[in-house]
Order: C-alpha cells, then sequence, then structure tokens
C-alpha cells in the first residue's frame, strides 16, 4: 500500500512525465562521450536551476560533474545519475535494422538518457515532497560524468564526497524489473606508451630501439603471468598505437592499454603493480623508456540488503507500466535481430533455480517481447562480470540500485537495438516507474529512522576492512 506522500509523488511524475521525457530524448541526441558530456550537464544544470535546486559545477574538479541539492539537515539522500554515450553505436530511433544515424558516430548503447532523466524526476519529486511536508532532510541529484570510461564517480569518492550521504539510490535501464543485488568485479586502466628510437629497418636497424617489440613483450609477459593470479581475475589489452603501418620503419612510438580486473579492489591494486613491473622489464629487455598514464578504477559494488528490500517494497506498491500493441510490435521487431540471453539479464534466475522456473513461466517460456513483470526479491553477494563506478560510491555510504524494464527482453547490452529503442515508449514508461520507485524509497530513507539505522549497521559491517580507492593520488580525469 502506498501512504499519501507516495501516491502525491507518483501524480508528481505522472504530471510532469513529458518534462522528463523531453530531457531524455534530448541527452539521446547529444549523445557525448565520457567526460565530454558538456552539452549534456549544461541541460542538466538548468533543468535542475529551474526545479530550483541549488547548483554546484565542475563537481571535484571534473568539467561535465555537477550536483543539485535541496532542502536543509539531514538525512542526505543521493541520488546518482549518469549521461554518457559509447562511441560507434549511433542507431536512428526507433529504426529496427542496424541504420547509424551518423556513420561512425555515438550512441546511448547503455541508456543513460534515461538513466539521468529518471534519477532526476526522483530527485524532483523528493523535492515537490519536502515542499509539501516541510520535513527536515536534503536530496542530492549528482551528474555523474563518464561511468563507461573516466569513472567519475570513483575520482569523486578519492576526494571523500559520498561520505556526507547518509545514502546513496540509483537504478540502470534494463531488459527486466529487479531490485540489482549482489557485487561486481573491481576494473583499472592503465596506459604504457612506450619511446624508442627511430631507424631503417633494413639499414640500420641495430640504431633502432624499438617500441613496438616493448609492447609486444610487455603482452607475452602478461600472457605468462595469468597462470599465476587468481581464477576470479581477468586482464584485457588493446594496442591503441601500433607505431604505423610501414613494417620497414623501427617503430618509435607505441602504446598499450591494460585493463585488470579482480573481484575485490585491494587484489586489483596489487595485480596492477605486477603489471607494471612487466612493462618495466619490456623496457629494459627492448632499450625503450615508456611513460604510464593512469586512466581509471573502479572498486566492487558493496550490496546492501535493507536498502534492497526497502526498493523491492516500492517496486511491489508501484504500478508497472502497461504497454500498448506499439510498444509490443517495437520490441518484438527489435528481439528478431538478435538472440535473446532468455532470462539471464535476471540475477536470481542465474542464481537460484525456483526463481529461474518463475521467470521462465512469467515470460512463456522466455518468448515474451518484453519483460512486464517484476522479478522475484532476490539479494546475494555473489560477483557478476562487469564494472561499475558506483562500486567506489558503495564503498562510502549505504547504496542500491534497481533495473527497470526498458528495453526488449533478452536484448544485447551496449547495442544498436539499445540505442533504436532509447526514445520509445517502452523506454520512457521504464524511466519513470523507476524515478517513482527511486522517489518512494528516498522517501523511506527520509523518514523511517529505523531503515536508515538499520542500512548503516549493515554497510558498517560489509565496509569494516576499509575503502581502497583505485584511483592513485595524482590521476586526473582523461578521456581515452
Ligand atoms: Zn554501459
Ligand atoms: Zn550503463
Amino acid at each position: 500500500m502506498l501512504n499519501a506522500d507516495k501516491e502525491g509523488l507518483i501524480s508528481f511524475i505522472d504530471g510532469h512525465a513529458s518534462w522528463f521525457e523531453e530531457i531524455a530524448d534530448q541527452i539521446w541526441e547529444y549523445a557525448e562521450l565520457s567526460l565530454k558530456e558538456h552539452a549534456s550537464a549544461a541541460l542538466y544544470c538548468e533543468k535542475l536551476r529551474e526545479l530550483g535546486f541549488t547548483v554546484t559545477e565542475k563537481l571535484g574538479g571534473i568539467d561535465t560533474a555537477f550536483c543539485g541539492s535541496y532542502g536543509s539537515g539531514k538525512p542526505v539522500i543521493g541520488i546518482l545519475g549518469e549521461y554518457d554515450a559509447l562511441s560507434g553505436l549511433s542507431q536512428k530511433a526507433g529504426a529496427c535494422t542496424h541504420d547509424p544515424l551518423v556513420p561512425g558516430g555515438s550512441g546511448q548503447g547503455c541508456g543513460h538518457n534515461l538513466l539521468g532523466a529518471g534519477s532526476l524526476a526522483a530527485a524532483a519529486a523528493v523535492k515537490a515532497y519536502l515542499d509539501k511536508s516541510g520535513k527536515p532532510g536534503t536530496v542530492i541529484f549528482f551528474g555523474c560524468p563518464g561511468e563507461e570510461g573516466g569513472a567519475g564517480k570513483a575520482f569523486l569518492a578519492r576526494e571523500g564526497l559520498w561520505k556526507k550521504l547518509d545514502a546513496a539510490i540509483s537504478w540502470h535501464p534494463g531488459d527486466a524489473n529487479q531490485v540489482t543485488t549482489g557485487s561486481n568485479t573491481s576494473s583499472i586502466q592503465v596506459l604504457y606508451k612506450f619511446s624508442g628510437v627511430p631507424a631503417h629497418a633494413a639499414g640500420d636497424p641495430f640504431n633502432g630501439r624499438s617500441a613496438l617489440d616493448a609492447v609486444e613483450l610487455m603482452n607475452v609477459g602478461v600472457q605468462f603471468l595469468r597462470e599465476h593470479m587468481t581464477p576470479d581475475c581477468r586482464i584485457h589489452y588493446a594496442i591503441t598505437d601500433a607505431g604505423g603501418v610501414s613494417p620497414n620503419v623501427v617503430q618509435a612510438k607505441a602504446a598499450v592499454l591494460y585493463m585488470v580486473r579482480a573481484n575485490k579492489v585491494a587484489e586489483a591494486v596489487k595485480l596492477l603493480a605486477r603489471v607494471d613491473d612487466i612493462a618495466k622489464g619490456a623496457s629494459l629487455m627492448t632499450g625503450t623508456s615508456y611513460e604510464r598514464v593512469f586512466i581509471d578504477g573502479t572498486a566492487e559494488l558493496v550490496p546492501n540488503y535493507t536498502i534492497e528490500k526497502a526498493l523491492y517494497a516500492n517496486m511491489r506498491a508501484i504500478e508497472l507500466p502497461v504497454y500498448t500493441q506499439e510498444d509490443l510490435a517495437l520490441a518484438e521487431a527489435l528481439k528478431a535481430t538478435y538472440q535473446s540471453s532468455g532470462v539471464d539479464a535476471i540475477k536470481g534466475a542465474r542464481e537460484d533455480a525456483a526463481i529461474r522456473k518463475r521467470c521462465m513461466e512469467l515470460t512463456d517460456g522466455g518468448n515474451k517481447p518484453i519483460n512486464d513483470f517484476l522479478a522475484p526479491m532476490y539479494s546475494s553477494e555473489t560477483s557478476s562480470p562487469g564494472s561499475t563506478d558506483v562500486g567506489d560510491v558503495s564503498w562510502l555510504t549505504p547504496t542500491s540500485q534497481i533495473e527497470a524494464t526498458c528495453w526488449p527482453a533478452g536484448v544485447p547490452g551496449h547495442s544498436w537495438q539499445i540505442v533504436a529503442c532509447g526514445k520509445s515508449a517502452m523506454a520512457h514508461k521504464g524511466m519513470l516507474y523507476a524515478a517513482k520507485v527511486l522517489a518512494s524509497t528516498a522517501i523511506d530513507l527520509l523518514t523511517d529512522e529505523q531503515l536508515l539505522t538499520a542500512a548503516k549497521a549493515e554497510f558498517s559491517e560489509r565496509t569494516a576492512s576499509g575503502y581502497v580507492c583505485p584511483i592513485e593520488l595524482d590521476a586526473v580525469p582523461t578521456a581515452i
């Protein structure tokens, strides 16, 4: 059952639905890459001021980070928003075959246009509640840049920013309605730029020192490291500069970008030190020098079952989106273009046989075009692949998230199909549903002292080992 305050915020969100949808659509149009989200950040700051929030720009010295604060005193509840896009994923809205809007351009392939606008809608609804009730408490909408690369929230964590919150909540668009639970992996990226001496590869190679050789030897060294790291660890790399396309030149410049992952951030930091040693070894072997450029890093998520339960209660109480024939037709058409992952995006269905069985029933055996139901409550500590800088927030304040259906069932992540339906009615409905759930949960956290106390006690227990910030002290946010 929803109380009058929650009924009020639902009416507020429904009453302003098109205003928030237009923001989401505009951010979809901007499709700005990580740490370059200037137009997106400017739009949010403008809208926050229009709503009556006090805006702080360039949060933590990051150009496209900002926050909008409203209210006074404690508790202080943070609502996280993102807005960055992905390169190479431009796609026409509503087009059900791969058809880039801008060939080679970027696109909202992770739905961050919806993520940011949905979180803003939640924050605006909480403000409306604070105005009406006259209750103490502060709501802060955080504009977090560079989720796909750059780890804005982790850089802000290095500054201790999240510590001032009593709790943080967020959401992510997905193909199912579920509480986000469990942990994920910590991930750190470092670019190694080798410099050698150029030479004619046939005439005087003995005078040359090859940076490309250094990159190759570094990669070989890391291949041998793989046997001697724990099974949760992953090391990925991309040669970002091979020096050139002429084999008859001793390449004087070459660079390789490494991504080191482990289930625990402290382990990822230690593994990175071993990769650093290999870079040093490759440089010694080849007589080259190298520059090490720290790019970004994220810690693993710390779950908070207490807030997860509160989120789920609101997900249950709030009416789920209802889909039209048009919504279903778009989802069907997109679903025909990919191999569906079935119910695997639902964590409970991956890990619990009974939940899997229930989800299979709810999806007509995985055949429904849209997952229009709420997945059963499920909390877990297991680590999923992938990383997010929400992890760094979760080490400094109790943090939980939900996922809301915005896309067709079983859609691949970071895909043109996600961009294609990023402005659809289906996506907007999921966004507004998420906003209502977040705002309702924020009200719970503002008014239910026992809930917040329990969330904090759980947080203290889970973070007793202390936060190891993966962002190095002298690092600056770097767009690759
Ligand atoms: Zn993503
Ligand atoms: Zn994302």
